[in-house]
């Protein structure tokens, strides 16, 4: 029996994952549960799943949850303030964290249980990009095993040799040439620059074959989540940026490939939901059941490709930049964006801004060392941050 804290299970891969904990009763007990907004939603979890703590950002959330489980006489523990979601994600009682915060929010729980040698099932890639070496240290220092559930990267794991990982070292003698990081290209692969300069927020969170947070959708639109993924690869599989490939496959089908010297290409397919990457890395190493139905080949009959756009995606190059100028500098990317995301939701920016942005805050940020600890990586993420809010006072004033 399992027990596990999910971190964010308020959210989308929140649902998924209790969607297949609920499945796999005998397997999986849930010991605690966060979210920091919807808190009726973080009720009725609380009811199904009968964790040991609920926790929330503060008093004003906790005396609402408190209310509505007592009146159907739930007795969880309602915990709340800047410490409790290290609590929860390092406590003595449980095995595996599922790191489903979205943003930077999420770093310092995740770095608490990857500090507790926890199994971290990781979806916040932001938590893992900003902070990369220290992320990694932490896990080698503990012995944490992070298994990801971004679907990329969970579709990479699947077909690298056994063993391969984040505190595993790099994939020297393993035979891997390449990784082909596979992209859907969002809901504006096929738009122009023109049409671009002018999408809305809506338009940009109508994902074609995902159902996600509102970030994340902004991301797939800008191409900036295939930029932190390259960033995520480099660190979860210890391989060099150039082995990495971006590719647009739009039917998000394959969810990537890695290929062996021997010209052997070996990928992971299924419907693009995200319950099976959370299945495999639950279960891992068995196969448990997640619900998501067969893989009809005939019906989906074609899968396509092409080489991602520079122009229209300026984000992919940002990214590569930050990787190639260092960690300080993909902290920065990462900060700036999120800041940058959260103007552009707010009707602030347009859209062909939040790359523009970005770029001119890597600029203006100089160099830095490599942080340290979690101090530097905080640091770093607030200086980042302010430089993109003046900037964007500066424009809208
Ligand atoms: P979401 O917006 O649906 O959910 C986010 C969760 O984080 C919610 O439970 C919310 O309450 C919580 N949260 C947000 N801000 C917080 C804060 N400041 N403090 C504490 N909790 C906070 O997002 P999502 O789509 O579920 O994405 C979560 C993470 O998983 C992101 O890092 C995203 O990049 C990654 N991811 C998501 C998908 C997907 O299909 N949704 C796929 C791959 C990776
Ligand atoms: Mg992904």
């Amino acid at each position: 029996m399992q027990s596990i804290t999910v971190l964010g299970a308020t959210g989308s891969i929140g649902d998924s994952t209790l969607d297949v904990i609920a499945r796999n009763p005998d397997r999986f007990r849930v010991f605690a549960l966060s979210g920091r907004e919807r808190i009726d939603r973080l009720a009725s979890l609380c009811l199904r799943f009968r964790p040991k703590y609920a926790a929330v950002p503060g008093a004003v959330e906790a005396a609402s949850l408190q209310a509505m489980l007592r009146v159907s006489g739930c007795r969880v523990e309602v915990i709340d303030g800047p410490e409790a979601l290290a609590q929860v994600a390092a406590h003595p009682e449980v095995d595996t964290v599922v790191a489903a915060i979205v943003g930077a929010a999420g770093l310092e729980a995740t770095i608490a249980a990857a500090r507790a040698g926890k199994r971290i099932l990781l979806a916040n890639k932001e938590a893992l990009v900003m902070a990369g070496p220290v992320f990694v240290q932490a896990c080698r220092e503990s012995g944490a095993t992070v298994l990801p559930i971004d679907s990329e990267h969970n579709a990479i794991f699947q077909c690298l040799p056994p063993g391969a990982g984040i505190g595993a070292g790099a994939l020297d003698g393993s035979g891997v040439r390449r990784i082909l990081l596979t992209a859907s290209g969002g809901p504006f692969r096929s738009w122009t620059l023109e049409q671009m300069r002018a999408a809305t927020p809506e338009q940009a969170c109508a994902h074609p074959n995902w159902s996600m947070g509102r970030k994340i959708s902004v991301d797939s639109a800008t191409m900036m989540n295939k930029g932190l993924e390259l960033i995520e690869a480099q660190l979860l599989f210890g391989v060099a940026q150039a082995d990495i490939e971006i590719v647009v496959h739009p039917q998000s089908v394959i969810h990537s490939l890695v290929e062996y010297l021997d010209g052997s290409v070996l990928a992971q397919l299924g419907h693009p939901d995200m319950r099976t990457p959370i299945a495999h890395a639950l279960g891992h190493p068995a196969r448990i059941a997640s619900g998501v139905s067969v893989l009809d080949l005939a019906s989906i009959a074609r899968l396509d490709f092409e080489a991602p756009d520079p122009l229209r995606f300026p984000c992919l190059r940002l990214a590569r930049e930050a990787l190639r100028d260092g960690p300080a500098a993909v902290c920065a990317l990462n900060a700036s964006n999120e800041i940058a995301v959260d103007a552009f939701l707010r009707g602030r920016i347009g859209f062909c801004e939040i790359a523009q942005l970005s770029d001119a805050v890597l600029q203006d940020f100089g160099s830095h060392p490599a942080p340290r600890d979690v101090n530097d990586v905080l640091a770093l993420d607030a200086k980042a941050r302010t430089l993109a809010a003046d900037r964007i006072l500066r424009t809208v004033a």
